[in-house]
């Protein structure tokens, strides 16, 4: 019968470390192997030059390295990138490379498919298989990462977990991707230039609070009204606005980080007076940012986006009470890389 050989990033450096001093050799060995599988992002036992063919072999016999593979890549009219990811299982998920004149910014996936039913989202159509790994999450970001050296010139400069699926349903994995994301055994980026985008699992912005974590949070919101969000996110009845505030309060006491709310006003479902009227009462109780995000329909067009002088109505009435407000503009609509898109039609 064929042994199943362990993924060799599931190990942390200590256990690498343990293993090599188990195999009569030095500890000191795991770090060399630890820096190719993290650092230099080794795809092959065979890339790691400086350990020996021995050694390199053992490993070979031992373990594997799951790496992603970019299957297909499509590049944007306007420099956005999409990669369609194959997993070691054959599954896919994508990420986006999102290029502005001042930043690059990676979307990830942190989940194959979504158990979330959010009706405005294409991911929503697929079912969830499964969580990502650690080092499938970190892949992408390291993928997207030469990505932006080869096509923009530049290295990555902030991360968006806002690809597939819920990343506080997967936390301790997104986690301990973020942990190598921004170590310096890993890619040494600041825990500040990265956002976890949720749809707001309360329980889990409480464990984010406790856990002490220094990436920023951002919150798909869409209404501050429970029946409206309730039809646009049937989740949020299981987790009402009134648990969501709560748990936002925690957070906001814990970090007092700004709280950042993602938000599209869609034609006949929120953009009336009352809508962001009830915004503004939720927003109250901490110093909040609202990004107006462009919708970009999915198939059947049941959601469109609002018209300008809706979307100019939120403007005007969060600003006049002192909420920041920017409008972003969709990218790489043209390969469906858009928020809201990611479905793998690639
Ligand atoms: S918006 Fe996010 S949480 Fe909702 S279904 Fe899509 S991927 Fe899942």
């Amino acid at each position: 019968m064929e042994v199943k050989k362990k993924d060799i990033r599931a190990l942390t450096k200590e256990q690498l470390r343990e293993f090599f001093v188990k195999q009569g050799d030095k500890a000191f060995r795991g770090n060399q192997v630890y820096e190719w599988l993290w650092q230099k992002s080794a795809h092959s036992f065979e890339d790691m030059t400086n350990v020996s063919l021995e050694t390199r072999q053992m490993l070979q016999d031992n373990f594997v390295i799951n790496h992603i593979k970019v299957d297909q890549m499509q590049r944007s009219s306007d420099g956005t990138i999409k990669n369609a990811v194959r997993l070691h299982d054959d599954l896919i998920v994508e990420s986006v490379l999102i290029p502005t004149a001042t930043r690059t910014t990676a979307c990830v996936s942190s989940q194959v498919g979504c158990s979330l039913d959010c009706k405005f989202c294409a991911t929503a159509r697929l079912k969830r298989m499964r969580n990502l790994n650690p080092d499938e999450i970190y892949d992408q970001v390291v993928a997207i990462d030469n990505e932006s050296r080869l096509y923009h010139n530049r290295p990555l400069s902030n991360i968006v977990f806002m690809g597939m699926g819920e990343p506080l349903m997967n936390y301790n994995n997104v986690l301990k991707a973020i942990d190598k994301i921004t170590s310096p055994e890993g890619l040494g980026m600041s825990p500040k230039r990265i956002v976890v985008s949720t749809s707001g699992v309360p329980k889990m912005i409480k464990k984010m609070a406790d856990d002490n974590v220094k990436f920023k949070l951002a919150v798909s919101l869409h209404s501050a009204i429970d029946e409206v969000r309730t039809s646009i996110m049937p989740f949020n009845a299981t987790f009402p606005l009134n648990d969501l505030r709560e748990a936002l309060q925690y957070w906001y006491a814990a970090t007092k980080n700004r709280i950042t709310y993602e938000y599209v006003v869609w034609d006949g479902i929120n953009d009336k007076r009352k809508d962001v009227d009830a915004l503004v009462e939720f927003c109250k109780f901490a110093p909040s940012k609202v990004n107006l995000i462009e919708y970009n329909p999915i198939d059947d067009g049941e959601f469109q986006q609002a018209n300008s002088k809706a979307i100019d109505m939120y403007v005007n009435v969060l600003e006049a009470n002192n909420i920041t407000v920017t409008v972003r503009r969709s990218r790489g609509k043209d390969i469906d890389a858009a928020c809201g898109q990611l479905a793998n039609k690639s």
